[in-house]
């Protein structure tokens, strides 16, 4: 249906308001308006509201269909991804997720099965429509030494097709050991990398955050922490990172994930945090799916009565940046997933209530984590911009948001990619116990 090269005319089409930037038209009460747009040289040349009678002879109608930006998804684990087979989580909890992958990591995590299984991840991503991905990769000793060149080969074969960035991960007590943090924090630094800790109540940990602030700010990185990925209310790691960004004056950008204890605290402590978060210009990343999976998982084998999600509502209402992303995909923190932005907008629409109206909450998958990884012209259409779009079978946002969309056409620069999703069977050597 798309033509392979050259330059053509999409007419009939479906914009959101949220992810277009210049088009001057009516929108309906979904935020969609009817348009014409054309590609020239892997560029999106014109953007303009549908008009019948001026779409050339050999336009392409679309019937309606709705064209949305690739996606850009924010916090992943692609040096996690897809060890389930040989390592599952054996209760579902989160403390398995961490014993098992800990000692999947120790036992297994030579560069030749990170890169394999983070190239499979990509592929996948890619297939999807993502256009842009983070990753945080764990770096406790020796991990840092194996995973971040590994990561450095996977930026460069992937360079046109995924822009990948990266993040350190590590317990925020790894920073204790001042002179090898200082080593990490340059090795981040060397490879334009993201600084990155997971933050835990710990007695000294507003000093701990001082010393972290302080590298990102030595080296001019920006932030990316896990926070408060716990139903424990006296969890208040937002909170004190909020404030450490405060009082170190940083400039940079912070990105926050998880932050589902919030959700629990109580509505006088809530707005003290959000009135933090917000003068701090923290962004928030929700990662709904894995969150449903992890949190309120009960060892007595009743029912959760949490959705484990954050406060977006909440966090959108005062201003603050906010996204969703996909996190794990086929490891101990959770057992599906395939770096598909389209499932997990899908499930943060019935988790998180993106709808009724969905208003501007399409912008959590596409402009609004481009704008956190510093990615311009990303996540938005635009006249001028690149020509980089999914073509969906939904008209609305319920048939889009009904059925998988695995028919879906990703174009990027112009031409409909090969969406060949990588066969499981490719890792099968990696899995022998
Ligand atoms: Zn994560």
């Amino acid at each position: 249906m798309i033509p392979t090269s050259g330059s053509y005319h999409l007419t009939n089409v479906r914009l959101h308001r949220s992810l277009t930037s210049g088009l001057a038209t009516t929108y309906d009460t979904d935020g969609f308006a009817l348009a014409d747009i054309a590609v020239a040289d892997g560029k999106l040349s014109s953007i303009a509201a549908h008009k019948k009678s001026k779409a050339p002879a050999t336009a392409i109608d679309l019937a309606g269909r709705i064209i949305l930006p690739c996606f850009v998804d924010c916090h992943t684990h692609i040096d996690k991804g897809h060890i389930w087979p040989r390592k599952p989580n054996p209760d579902g909890s989160f403390i398995g997720a961490l014993n098992a992958t800990g000692a999947d990591r120790a036992a297994r995590w030579s560069a030749e099965d990170v890169a394999r299984r983070m190239d499979f991840s990509l592929c996948s991503a890619y297939a999807h429509g993502t256009r842009a991905l983070r990753t945080h990769l764990d770096s406790v000793p020796p991990q840092e030494e194996i995973s971040w060149p590994v990561f450095e080969a996977m930026r460069e074969k992937w360079r046109g097709r995924i822009e990948l960035q990266a993040a350190c991960l590590l317990g925020i007590e790894g920073v204790r050991d001042r002179k090898w943090f200082e080593r990490l924090a340059k090795r981040v630094a060397a490879a334009k990398g993201v600084l990155g800790v997971v933050t835990y109540m710990v007695p000294d940990l507003e000093e701990l955050l001082d010393k972290v602030f302080a590298e990102a700010n030595k080296h001019g990185l920006d932030l990316d922490f896990h926070a408060d990925e716990t139903d424990d209310i006296a969890a208040i790691s937002l909170k004190k990172i909020a404030e450490a960004a405060l009082w170190n004056g940083f400039e940079g950008n912070i990105l926050v994930g998880h932050c589902c204890s919030l959700a629990r605290q109580p509505d006088l402590d809530v707005l003290d945090t959000l009135d933090k978060v917000a003068k701090a210009k923290l962004a928030v990343v929700s990662l709904p799916m894995c969150n449903l999976y992890l949190q309120d998982r009960r060892a007595d084998q009743t029912t959760p009565r949490w959705r484990g999600v954050t406060l977006l509502h909440e966090m959108k209402a005062r201003g603050i940046a906010v996204a969703v992303a996909s996190d794990n995909t086929r490891d101990p923190f959770y057992a599906y997933g395939d770096l598909d932005m389209l499932e997990v907008y899908r499930m943060a629409t019935r988790i998180l209530h993106f709808d009724h109206p969905v208003g501007d909450w399409p912008q959590t998958v596409a402009a609004t984590p481009a704008k956190v990884m510093r990615l311009d012209g990303v996540g938005t259409l635009a006249a001028g911009g690149s020509a980089d779009f999914i073509v969906f079978k939904g008209r609305n946002w319920t048939e889009l948001l009904s059925r998988p969309e695995s028919d879906r056409i990703v174009v990027r620069n112009g031409r409909a990619i090969d969406r060949q999703l990588p066969d499981y069977a490719e890792l099968d050597e990696l899995m022998v116990e």
